[in-house]
């Protein structure tokens, strides 16, 4: 028996229509009313009457929200497996400005836009004026993905309650929470996938994620093959303190930390192609001094951080980039100050001398053994203390992991006796790992050739051209699904990210032992995070299901 989709439509405007009244803001208590709506669609449903173990939610430990990953399942005859994973948690609404109220009522919202079309961009006022949108926030990103994989999983239900022999595998749904913020979600959802694939003997054979794609060509849907990688490099300039008067006693950090941000914003060095792919270059995030109230010194320190994108680059080819950067930065700037100190010393008639100054560039390890290396265990039983509170701070939401990660930079220095200028250089969370079909080992012909399969499918069933691409840029859970060498990736993490294992986790070798080829199918969708986000009616109610529903046939065999 075939699954019909028939009227499938209404059931995920249905389902979405209630999704998006659950208000669940990326990190905020609001996900829970998410992940409760997702199991109670399931949960009144004959099939998890009669399977209630095929539903059920993975906690997030040490959650302050307590959230959690959930997930629902439908188990046909086989081992394959086909994954979905969606995200439920959403962007804030600040931009709402005055429609704040409407945000999670899409048609209140798209009455109140018409009211306001005189102000909008020409081409969101087409869309609104044509009527094949849905707006409002999360209806795109990415609750209308959610809302399909979620009718269709229920359609699968049914399937099987009828004929069981007509479904040649698994399917689960997975809804994580958190991924606008750090993945917290599909972390704790990896190690769920792995216990399920252990209790039940599943072979993963993909993971589908249903996140909205964009388009360059508006007549041209896209299918992402895997997901760009992002490291959140950070620069801590240590300087030497003086008075703004005399600046040739001290060295102003600012120097050194403006040739870094000179030599990386927008470098496409940093940035790595892979076929006409190519991850847009960096940017800094966050850049200040770390002084405590102003005064005529100079600042002591002055930190900042950058997101860097990759296709394959890995972290410590990254840090080894940032650290030649940092050098060679620090050499310009010394050179420049000497230069300077010597007409300085010309105009004023005295004899020429060097500066004390010398390049210093050092990771946090380096600087973290030179601590211990001199004050030994109580250095060491002080610094887990500073871990213990910046723990505390962190969950209660008053430092960021950014701040806690700065901080204990500072708590190091503490304890360290080389107080001459440098760069310390690091991590800080979150740590997503690129992925691709293109570096997958022994990849089955069904999947190292979906992408064509599905573009044929679309072309022939709606005159639709879909194209591949190897990365979704937009930065997704797909990251989670597989990892490349585990182990040197850890071994960086641990020496550059001080709070990897800490107040952050990634769940490696779990990710090693679930590891599967990956694809987003999601669909058409406009203006993310913003005030006119909207997603393309035909896509959500009619053509991602039957695109995913031949994904799914063409997975477990039975196209
Ligand atoms: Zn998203």
């Amino acid at each position: 028996m075939k699954l019909s989709l028939t009227g499938i439509g209404a059931e995920v405007q249905d389902i979405l229509c209630g999704y998006i009244k659950a208000e669940s803001i990326t990190n905020s208590p609001g996900e829970r009313e998410a992940e409760t709506y997702f199991l109670n669609c399931f949960r009144s449903q004959p099939y998890w009457q009669a399977h209630p173990d095929y539903l059920g939610r993975q906690p997030i430990s040490g959650d302050p929200h307590g959230r959690a990953a959930a997930f629902a399942m439908v188990r046909g005859g086989g081992e394959d497996t086909v994954v979905f994973v969606h995200h439920n948690d959403v962007v804030t609404v600040e931009d709402f400005k005055l429609l704040r109220p409407l945000a999670f009522s899409p048609e209140e919202l798209e009455r109140e836009l018409k009211k306001l079309r005189h102000t909008l961009p020409p081409e969101p006022r087409s869309d609104l004026d044509s009527g094949a949108w849905i707006f409002g926030r999360g209806v795109c990103d990415m609750k209308g993905g959610g809302a399909v994989q979620m009718a269709l999983l229920s359609r699968y239900a049914q399937l099987v309650q009828e004929d069981p022999d007509s479904l040649p595998g698994t399917l689960i749904v997975l809804a994580v929470p958190d991924e606008e913020n750090l993945s917290a979600g599909m972390c704790a959802a990896v190690p769920l996938l792995r216990q399920l694939k252990e209790r039940y003997g599943l072979r993963y054979r993909l993971m589908i994620n249903s996140e909205p794609h964009q388009r360059r060509d508006p007549a041209r849907g896209v299918f992402s093959l895997g997901s760009v990688g992002k490291l959140m490099p950070f620069v801590y300039v240590r300087g030497s303190l003086s008075h703004a008067g005399k600046v040739f006693e001290g060295f102003n950090p600012a120097g050194v930390m403006g040739e870094i941000v000179r030599r990386t914003e927008l470098n496409m060095d940093l940035s790595d192609a892979v076929g006409r792919e190519s991850s847009p270059p960096p940017t800094w995030l966050y850049l200040r001094d770390r002084k405590i109230q102003y005064d005529v010194s100079m600042p002591l320190s002055i930190a900042g951080c950058l997101s860097v994108l990759t296709l394959h680059q890995t972290p410590a080819q990254i840090l080894s980039k940032i650290r030649d950067i940092c050098q060679e930065s620090f050499d310009v700037v010394v050179r420049r100050m000497n230069d300077s100190w010597h007409s300085f010393q010309d105009a004023t008639g005295r004899p020429r001398r060097l500066l004390p100054w010398h390049t210093k560039v050092t990771d946090f390890a380096t600087l973290y053994g030179e601590a211990a290396a001199s004050h030994g265990d109580s250095f060491r039983q002080a610094y887990e203390g500073e871990i213990e509170r910046l723990a505390q701070e962190n969950g209660a939401g008053r430092l960021s992991l950014l701040e806690c990660s700065l901080q204990l930079v500072d708590f190091v220095y503490d304890y360290v006796d080389d107080l001459s200028p440098r760069v310390v250089y690091g991590l800080i969370p979150p740590y997503y790992p690129n992925v691709s079909n293109l570096f997958f080992p022994r990849l089955s012909p069904e999947i190292r050739n979906l992408g064509q399969t599905l573009g044929d499918f679309t072309r022939e069933t709606f005159d639709q051209e879909y194209v591949s691409e190897y990365f979704f840029t937009g930065i997704s859970d797909l990251s989670y699904t597989s990892i490349e060498d585990g182990k040197a990736i850890v071994n960086a993490l641990e020496r550059s990210m001080p709070l990897f294992g800490r107040l952050y986790h990634i769940p490696v070798a779990d990710i090693e032992a679930v590891s599967m080829p990956c694809i987003n199918i999601g669909p058409w969708g406009k203006d993310f995070h913003k005030l006119t986000e909207r997603v393309l009616k035909e896509d959500i109610y009619e053509r991602t299901p039957q695109i995913i529903q031949r994904a799914i046939e063409v997975v477990l065999g039975m196209a």
